[in-house]
């Protein structure tokens, strides 16, 4: 499968494979929440009490890194279905937010250090 696909063709991949299960009816804004993460837990996990440097040994070993990136696309894929069944247009949202965070930390205060206590949003 190429690598290419964009934002609303995985939207719609992963709305077909619920569809397909007949999952809708489960796919409700807060299991899918919840599920998210549960998921970045399992993430989280592959990091688990592993210094910086035993993190970047694993990241050599090629099952360790399957490992990441399913847990990685386990995050993503709840969270582009939650964005599906909330009607939160993704793309939008992610380039309104960078541009919020574009203006909260601007290049000239932000360039090579970040905030220590930002403020809570
Ligand atoms: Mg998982």
């Amino acid at each position: 499968m190429p690598s290419s696909k964009s934002l609303d063709e995985l939207t719609s991949l992963i709305r077909e494979f619920v569809e397909e299960r007949d999952w809708t009816q489960y796919q409700r804004p807060l299991p899918l929440a919840i599920s998210a993460s549960i998921e970045m837990g399992e993430l989280l996990e592959l990091f688990q009490w592993l210094a910086e440097e035993e993190i970047r040994t694993n990241l050599q070993d090629s099952e360790y890194r399957l490992a990441l990136a399913d847990e990685i696309a386990d995050v993503m894929i709840y969270l582009i279905r939650l964005a599906d069944v909330t009607g939160i247009d993704l793309t939008k949202a992610i380039l309104s937010k960078m541009e919020k965070n574009r203006l909260k930390y601007p290049v000239e205060s932000f360039r090579g250090r970040i905030p220590h206590q930002p403020p809570h949003e």
